[in-house]
């Protein structure tokens, strides 16, 4: 991915579906396609593009080369003859493949989905509308608005709904990320839940892809795949090398006990994933009392909640599935500036997840500091497996503006600890912290009362 020039169009290539014609105003500088294979996805490719269109025809030369082995991977493992090209037309489309036969329609479990959002109306109800699309049986929608500055989406959400899924909306009179899905928490019916942000449009098969690597693992928590809703500008394209959120095409699962090749294992969460895409069983994470409200986007901490729950299912034991069939697309921000403050946020939250699992946890103490050395080497190397995306037109202000941010984190957290204090967040044992009741100070008169669960009635 490196070396892109935006604007580059990004989508799905379905490969059991006639090849489509690409860039039909030579717009874009390249496209960069998901290829999937019976809904499954199989990797990405980037092809260039000229002035010219890309007919179907020179599309197949193009992708097949770069997929084809897997592609031959996947069929054997459904036990199908290889396809020995692909051409314009497509690949033979299977009415029930069989890496998806055999799935029971009933029995799977019962899924909520919560979504925190503030201020952003319009984007929150263009991911509920993909949640719409979703191609799964059972599950409901949480809301959690928080700490908003306007009325503007509870008044979207109130009244008759156009959702053909139960929702219900909540609202956390508090910031924070952590303290939004604490709140929802409250209201999980389902057994599993999975949690994405209000600038995503997830994949028809996101929850079908969560429930059954839930279902074939013992799974404490899985992941999905995060990829670029569009790159139109060279600063989406910067996101993307900056680390991006996709973490392979490959299910990976990860255990205390395992042999990991990476020395920092399990430190290195961000390898497990990403918030705006993980799912956990529901009594898991109420039993080990949810996100520590000190953290996540709207703190001084500025992120690690995702990161810090990611280490405490590997450190008490669990399993973490990391599964690309459960994708979906996040709107990173158009502008540079965006950028630069998401560089500095994110060396903070890492700052700060670090100090948030060492104040649940703090035998991990040792462990940390054996890590210590190479710690630095993957963070500041340019070789390591972190950086290895960025091409020499990377920008030194947000590598610098990153580590800046880590070395901040841990005071961040400290600042963030103290405001959130009345939150209690033990990391284990106890319920859920309860957000949302009562007006906290700076917050607009009236908040409070309309507090948690103030959507029930709708
Ligand atoms: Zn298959």
């Amino acid at each position: 991915m490196k070396g892109l020039v935006a604007p580059v169009m990004a989508g799905d290539l379905p490969l059991d579906s006639p090849l489509p014609r690409l860039n039909h105003h030579g717009r874009y500088t390249a496209a960069r396609l998901l290829v999937r294979l019976h809904n499954r996805p199989m990797g990405e490719i980037v092809v260039p593009l000229a002035q010219r269109p890309v007919t179907p025809g020179q599309l197949a030369e193009h992708v097949w080369p770069q997929i084809g082995d897997r592609v031959a991977k996947h069929c054997a493992e459904d036990g199908i003859p290889p396809p020995a090209r692909l051409t314009a037309a497509g690949l033979v489309r299977l009415a029930e493949p069989p890496c998806t036969a055999g799935r029971p329609a009933a029995g799977r479990p019962a899924i909520t989905v919560i979504i925190a959002t503030r201020d952003r109306t319009g984007s929150l109800l263009r991911c509920l509308t993909s949640l719409s699309r979703l191609d799964y049986p059972a599950f409901d929608v949480v809301v959690a608005d928080s700490a908003p500055r306007t009325e503007t989406t509870a008044r979207a959400l109130a009244g008759e709904q156009p959702w053909p899924y139960p929702l219900r909306y909540v609202r956390a009179a508090r910031p924070g990320l952590a303290v939004a899905h604490n709140t929802a928490l409250a209201q999980v019916t389902g057994e599993i839940v999975a949690i994405t942000d209000d600038d995503v449009e997830v994949d028809p098969g996101w929850l079908a892809a969560l429930a059954d690597a839930f279902t074939e693992s013992e799974a404490t928590c899985v992941t999905g795949l995060i990829l670029p809703a569009e790159l139109e500008t060279q600063a989406q394209l910067l996101v993307e090398q900056a680390g991006g959120y996709g973490r392979g095409f490959n299910r990976r699962t990860f255990r205390r006990d395992m042999d990991f090749p990476s020395p920092l294992f399990p430190f290195t969460a961000g390898r497990f994933g990403s918030g705006a895409n993980m799912a956990f069983r529901a009594g898991w994470l109420a039993g080990s009392g949810g996100f520590d409200p000190a953290t996540g986007a709207g703190t001084p901490a500025r992120g690690g909640d995702d990161l810090a729950a990611f280490l405490r299912v590997i450190t008490d034991g669990g399993t973490l599935v990391y599964e690309p069939a459960a994708v979906l697309r996040h709107w990173h921000r158009r502008g540079y500036e965006g950028m630069r403050r998401l560089a500095f946020g994110y060396g903070v939250g890492l700052g700060a997840y670090l100090s948030s699992s060492l104040c649940t946890r703090p035998g991990l103490l040792g462990p940390m500091l054996r890590r210590a050395v190479p710690a630095a080497r993957h963070l500041l190397g340019a070789g390591s497996v972190r950086n290895e995306n960025r091409d020499d037109r990377f920008p030194r202000e947000l590598v610098w503006r990153e580590r800046a941010g880590f070395v901040a984190g841990p005071f961040a957290y400290a600042a963030s600890r103290r405001r959130y204090r009345d939150f209690r967040h033990t990391g284990s044992g106890a319920a859920p912290a309860l957000a949302g009741t009562g007006t906290a100070p700076g917050t607009a008169p009236g908040t409070g009362e309309h507090s948690v669960a103030a959507g029930e009635a709708r």
